[in-house]
């Protein structure tokens, strides 16, 4: 059973040393436990965190413990009657080839129904992600403009079209071209803005009206720059803001540099709100996939994946994705 396993907390960007890659034997599944092989492990800019050991919204993994990381695979062996040998499940398993998981945390996938590696994208939690913050905190309306961040990776991609689904006019910022005409061309999105370009003069002419919806995925100069520009009783969508992350705790309190001019929240009656997906996202799982399925079947939804091959390429397919080397939603194919 390869692993990689979390060996020192990094300082800033994560390097391969953070991590080790790690043979052991595959485990024994206990008393309502099943073993599952592992097909796609998904990789997903939330792990930077729990690397860190700063006060968060949940546990760190302990140094020398296997990463964190959801999987979808395939049952070898049962200890649970609700599953059998060749059922495929997903949930939690870690950056591993095989785990023994208790069967009250698996779900139960049909492959017939999409691509296996679907599950940990846009049939999992991201895609879980983009549904959940849209429905409870973006609100789009038709005839609104929202504009959407990392918007060619895997939540953006699925918030932008679940947005034009609602009857927006969807803005993507990503960067570099490629990303660009992806948004445009293969996910409809109305315009796309190159945050490597300006940023200014790019997002005037996308949302000449303004931006009701601002969905963020990246904090930092993105965001300094969207936010004059909403309209009154904007919503931004606090989903995450990756170019900050491998800033040291507090530093946006001294070094870092400064935030958005927040005074047109006040004067614009803005409404600015977090979340995290597995708030209440989990208990919606069903209504979510059928709907997500319903899109899919009828042609109207569409991803890309960035497949990466092997348990020992996950370091540095990690360290990529807090850098945007990925394009689309990063997963490992498992050996
Ligand atoms: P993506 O697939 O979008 O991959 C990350 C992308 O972020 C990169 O491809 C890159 O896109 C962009 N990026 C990386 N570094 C930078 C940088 N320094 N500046 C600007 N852009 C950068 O990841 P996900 O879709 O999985 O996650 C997107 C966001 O959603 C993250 O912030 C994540 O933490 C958050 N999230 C929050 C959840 C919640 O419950 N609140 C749940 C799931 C995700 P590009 O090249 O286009 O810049």
């Amino acid at each position: 059973n390869l692993r990689v396993l979390l060996k020192r907390r990094p300082n800033g960007a994560p390097v391969p040393e953070d991590f080790e890659i790690s043979a052991g034997p595959v485990p024994e599944p206990g008393e309502g436990e099943v073993l599952v092989r592992h097909r796609f492990v998904s990789l997903d800019p939330y792990m930077r965190g729990r690397m860190s050991d700063a006060k968060s919204y949940a546990k760190p993994v302990a140094l020398g413990e296997v990463m964190e990381a959801a999987a979808v695979g395939e049952v070898i062996a049962s200890r649970d009657p609700r599953f059998a040998p060749g059922d495929h499940v997903t949930n939690a398993f870690g950056w591993q080839q095989f785990s023994a998981v208790a069967g009250s945390r698996l779900i139960k996938v049909d492959p017939k129904e999409a691509p296996l590696s679907a599950n940990v994208g846009v049939l999992g939690m991201p895609g879980l992600t983009a549904w959940v913050g849209l429905q409870d905190i973006g609100q789009p309306k038709s005839g609104e403009t929202v504009v959407v961040s990392a918007a060619s990776g895997a939540v953006g991609q699925v918030v932008g079209q679940i947005a034009k689904q609602r009857g927006a006019r969807v803005v993507g910022i990503a960067g570099g071209q490629a990303k660009c005409d992806f948004i445009r061309t293969e996910l409809g999105f109305d315009a796309a803005v190159d945050h490597r370009g300006d940023l200014n003069a790019q997002l005037d002419a996308a949302c000449p009206d303004g931006i009701d919806v601002y969905w963020e995925n990246v904090g930092g100069a993105v965001q300094e720059a969207v936010f004059p520009r909403f309209r009154d009783f904007g919503r931004m969508v606090m989903c995450g803001m990756i170019s900050q992350y491998n800033e040291a705790p507090g530093a946006d309190a001294k070094g870092a540099p400064a935030g958005p001019n927040l005074g047109p929240v006040v004067r614009k009656r803005l409404r600015i709100q977090g979340f995290i997906v597995s708030d209440s996202g989990w208990q919606r799982y069903g209504q979510f996939r059928s709907e997500m399925l319903d899109w899919i079947g009828n042609g109207k939804l569409h991803w890309r994946e960035d497949v990466v091959e092997g348990i020992e390429k996950m370091p540095a397919a990690f360290i990529g994705l807090l850098k945007g080397a990925n394009f689309g939603k990063l997963v490992v194919k498992v050996d």
